[in-house]
């Protein structure tokens, strides 16, 4: 497995499309029944993924059924203008919002496109949702904290988690975006703890075959990040009063 590598298949019919600099990863998952891709990424990394899910995998861009958006961040939704069209986009219905009523100070989104089109959200999600791919199964897991509208895409039969913005290899922490919360994380993570995980399929870095670990060290980190917050704001109310 070359690092190099663009598309790297980690199961079968399961494959990882890397993101460019700061774009998301892509995740496709070529179903019995439907394709789906989990994240469509930066915009302007649309013509890579386009040219390596063809290269690589034989399909173009109306052969994607079904665009899963982990969360409502101008870096994992960028690309679903090209896919729109075909294929329905899915994201947790506290993320749709945002996206369709262009929540621009949330989701960051600015098209390059001079005609911006609206993005659309053809499926507004909820916690335990399920897509039956017939080779696989996803259910999608409301994990609020990075953002409101996050989720993780739980894969039944492999038992692994696809996690955008929510959990890095390491436990290395995204920061905590406007329409997220502290509280939200940690009681996120504590839930996730709960599952039966192989492996983590970030949005982005490296992935991790360690998730328990990883889940640890996120809850630690976000308590530590969450102190210094607070203190920050004790000296800030104790400036104001003095
Ligand atoms: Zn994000």
């Amino acid at each position: 497995m070359a690092d190099n590598k663009q598309v790297i298949e980690l199961y079968p019919n399961i494959f990882w499309l890397k993101g460019e600099e700061t774009g998301s990863h892509s995740y496709l998952i070529k179903g019995k029944y439907k394709n789906v891709l989990i994240d469509s990424g930066l915009d302007r990394n649309y013509v890579r993924l386009q040219h390596n899910m063809f290269e690589d995998l034989g399909l173009k861009v109306r052969d994607i059924d079904i665009i899963i958006n982990t969360h409502e961040h101008f870096d994992h939704i960028g690309a679903n203008r090209y896919f729109q069209e075909f294929g329905l986009i899915a994201a947790h219905r506290l993320a749709a919002n945002k996206i369709v009523e262009e929540d621009r100070y949330v989701t960051m989104y600015t098209s390059g496109d001079l005609n911006r089109p609206s993005l659309k959200v053809h499926l507004w999600l909820e916690d335990r949702f399920r897509f039956d791919l017939g080779n696989y199964r996803l259910e999608v897991i409301h994990t609020p904290g990075h953002t409101s509208g996050s989720i993780c895409i739980y894969e039944i039969t492999q038992k692994i988690l696809f996690t955008g913005d929510t959990l890095f290899a390491g436990g290395t922490l995204s920061y905590i975006a406007e329409s997220g919360s502290f509280g939200d994380y940690i009681n996120s993570i504590n839930l996730l703890e709960t599952r039966k995980i192989k492996a983590l399929y970030p949005g982005h870095g490296m992935v991790s075959k360690t998730p328990e670990e990883d889940m640890k060290k996120a809850i630690l980190n976000a308590k530590a990040l969450l102190r210094d917050e607070n203190e920050d704001v004790e000296i800030t109310c104790f400036r104001e009063v003095s």
